[in-house]
């Protein structure tokens, strides 16, 4: 069995931002050589996600309209008696979760047809990662 591990660093210049990173972890998975096996994508943060879905731009300001009224910012979660001030953030990252695994079938991503990537940051503007790694043969 074959391993690659490598990350993606993201600074975003909004607090959200929906960024699709689909290309960036076929190139990964183009480079580890693996034919057959799966690969995880995960953040490596508490206020972001890592998901799949649609790239459609009304759908991620549905994606984000969701969020705001299920985990809305509110200045009295108790989170925030630590300083921050990022409660929301945190849920939000809950909602979505932080990772994905996608098969890689032939040396490429298995994906649906309108199946994309998508690495959710709701605390930007500082420096984050990503996981990606791949196993298999
Ligand atoms: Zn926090």
């Amino acid at each position: 069995m074959k391993s690659h591990t490598d990350y993606l660093w993201f600074n975003t210049q909004h607090e959200h931002e929906y960024i699709n990173i689909t290309r960036d972890v076929d190139v990964i998975v183009k480079t580890s050589g693996i034919q057959e096996g799966f690969v995880l994508v995960s953040a490596m943060h508490i206020t972001a996600a890592v998901y799949v879905n649609d790239a459609e731009a009304g759908l991620i300001a549905d994606i984000e309209e969701w969020l705001e009224t299920l985990a809305p910012f509110r200045s009295d979660y108790r989170h925030h008696r630590t300083g921050e001030t990022n409660g929301d953030a945190h849920l939000k990252s809950l909602i979505l979760h932080h990772e994905v695994i996608v098969p890689i079938t032939e040396g490429k991503l298995d994906l649906g047809p309108w199946q994309q990537v998508y690495y959710a940051e709701f605390d930007g503007r500082r420096k984050k990662r990503v996981v990606v790694k791949a196993i298999g043969e």
